[in-house]
């Protein structure tokens, strides 16, 4: 099992809301796991990375993406987008529903033809687990009709979530609710499109009273994606739901302003999640899930650990993940990242709560290196790690 060794670590942030940052100064991985904090000994290890003192962050968590085919994305026409992500810092992903496969009439969509697509979409990221990326695909768009086996099927093809996009709730509650219910009992979570239509123009608009009675596992960007919710409405599904509530990169800034500051008020920021939503009308947002801890630190009064614990340790528990926080037995899933030159900030937290993006040298996923040494998509930033030695795994970096 290969060891790692990340030494000279400035900062280190955990994903855990409880404690956002610890004295870390250095990390063992073994394997596929974070192993123990500050060994003793940093003797035996096939790679070590002097950190030069940067930050270790949590891999981050986007909760909300479309994707239809691999690294192809319909909506903007553009290929290599996951990869992409990657170099901004995002090393896992949860599909929010796969609907933009090119000629899909949402008009005529039935149970089976949901089903299968959501197998398809999810058959189509074998390639991205192989470069590390953790892309869960399979989300179906819920449809009326749908039995057991529908959801069956759907767990079968490794699914994390199904969607209320769609879908007509006046027709029959009970039916919806026996959906929430179905996708539970297999470990799938529910997740459903709020706020007014999206750029399709039949998504069904979703505010307090829809989601008061669905009870579903998480509310979709209630920031509006991107007509957010009415104010009272925003105001009533924080203070009298409990269950997660999620704000994307293609909301209303206004609304997720209030949203958040509502959350803090009611020491409520457990409840918060974070997703891009793209690719979609809003574009394609590499660098999308750090823009969205930039505005929580620098906009919403949130601390950097807090903002990042928000985009890591809070968005994976809400979808039953492993991932986001750093602990001994977590997945070694990390980024090194610091202060780009010229950024008010001298560390990474300065310059996260000033709103300024870091720099990205390394990103880790399951203790392999899927980027080394520079991001594609940051500026490179002003300290500068080195692998001093280097075991199998680092040898085959991107
Ligand atoms: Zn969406």
């Amino acid at each position: 099992m290969e060891r790692v060794l990340i030494h000279n670590i400035g900062e280190f942030y955990t994903g855990d809301l409880a404690e956002p940052m610890k004295p870390v100064r250095s990390l063992a991985i073994e394997g596929t796991r974070i192993a123990e904090f500050d060994p003793v000994s940093h003797e035996g290890f096939d790679t070590v990375i002097d950190a030069d003192g940067c930050a270790v962050v949590p891999g981050l968590i986007d909760g909300h993406v479309h994707p239809v085919a691999g690294e192809w994305t319909p909506t903007q026409d553009a290929i290599g987008w996951v990869g992409n992500y990657l170099h901004g810092g995002t090393t896992t992903m949860l599909s929010a529903g796969e609907l933009h496969m090119p000629g899909l009439d949402y008009g005529r969509l039935t149970p089976d033809l949901v089903t299968s697509l959501a197998e398809v979409t999810a058959s189509t990221f074998g390639s991205q687990r192989a470069s590390g990326v953790k892309l869960h695909a399979g989300t179906a768009l819920l449809v009326p009709g749908m039995t057991e086996a529908h959801f069956d099927r759907l767990a079968a093809a490794g699914a994390k979530l199904v969607k209320f996009l769609f879908y007509p709730f006046a027709l029959d509650p009970d039916e919806a609710r026996r959906y929430v219910r179905w996708a539970r009992e297999r470990g799938l979570r529910s997740k459903v499109h709020t706020g007014g239509v999206s750029r399709s123009g039949v998504s069904q608009i979703c505010g307090f009273e829809i989601l008061s009675w669905l009870q579903p596992d998480i509310a979709a960007h209630i920031s509006g994606g991107p007509i957010p919710m009415c104010d009272e409405d925003l105001d009533r599904v924080i203070d009298e739901t409990e269950f997660p509530l999620e704000i994307c990169s293609s909301g209303n800034y206004a609304s997720g302003h209030r949203a958040v500051r509502r959350l803090v008020a009611r020491g409520r920021l457990d409840r918060l999640t974070l997703g891009s939503d793209t690719p979609g009308g809003t574009g394609i947002i590499p660098r999308g899930a750090w823009r969205n801890v930039l505005f929580l630190a620098s906009m919403c009064g949130l601390s950097p650990g807090e903002a990042i614990a928000v985009a890591t340790g809070n968005t994976g528990r809400a979808h039953g993940l492993q991932e986001g926080i750093l602990a001994p037995g977590r997945p070694a899933d990390l980024a090194l990242c610091g202060p780009v030159e010229g950024s008010a900030g001298r560390s990474l937290g300065d310059a996260v709560a000033h709103g300024d993006l870091p720099g990205i040298t390394h990103v880790l996923i399951d203790g392999r290196a899927v980027v080394s040494g520079r991001s594609r998509q940051t500026p490179p930033p002003r300290l500068r790690p080195v692998v001093a030695c280097c075991g199998p795994n680092f040898r085959t970096a991107l």
